[in-house]
């Protein structure tokens, strides 16, 4: 995979995960250690929002820290590190994530056929359209057979598009 597709992802992820506020930070090529504090004030940037964004980055693993107790406050305070050397493989584990996902939503539209109100009121099973008649249980329309194969063939489509990213990145 090219280089600027890695970036791009990366992009997408973070600007998913973390805002706008998240690919400005990211940007930054923060290469030492830092505080939400000094961050703050640099970018004129309330301290929680960019607390907000170093835990997202933190849960995926783009960032870590180490508290110190500050000694003439005793407040604790965070330093913080952007884990730009841990990128590819970030981008890996939310990638396979994204693709169990939408397995399992393949696997469940796969064994089931579902039945929608033509008003849109209910999507409901096989089984429980004969209970009701074949007709909605709100507003007694009749209920209709949804076709899921336009879904699924988009599923699919995402699917091996996430299993090629995948391969260039091992
Ligand atoms: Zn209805």
């Amino acid at each position: 995979m090219e280089l600027n597709e890695i970036d791009e992802l990366i992009v997408e992820l973070i600007e998913r995960i973390a805002g706008d506020l998240g690919v400005v930070i990211y940007s930054m090529d923060l290469e030492n250690e830092f505080t939400d504090e000094s961050l703050s004030e640099e970018l004129g940037v309330e301290i929680n929002e960019i607390r907000r964004v170093l835990f997202a980055f933190y849960e995926i693993g783009l960032a870590s820290y180490r508290r110190k107790k500050d000694e003439d406050t005793g407040w604790m305070e965070y330093f913080w590190k952007i884990n730009y050397d841990r990128e590819r493989e970030v981008l890996r584990r939310e990638l396979e994530k994204t693709r169990d996902k939408l397995e399992e939503k393949l696997r469940l539209e796969d064994e089931s056929i579902y039945y929608i109100c033509i008003n849109g009121c209910v999507k409901v099973r096989y089984e429980e359209a004969m209970e009701y008649g074949f007709s909605c249980p709100r507003c007694n329309n009749m209920l209709e057979y949804l076709d899921s194969r336009e879904a699924l063939m988009k599923i699919k489509e995402e699917l091996e598009r996430i299993n090629e990213l995948l391969e260039s990145l091992n």
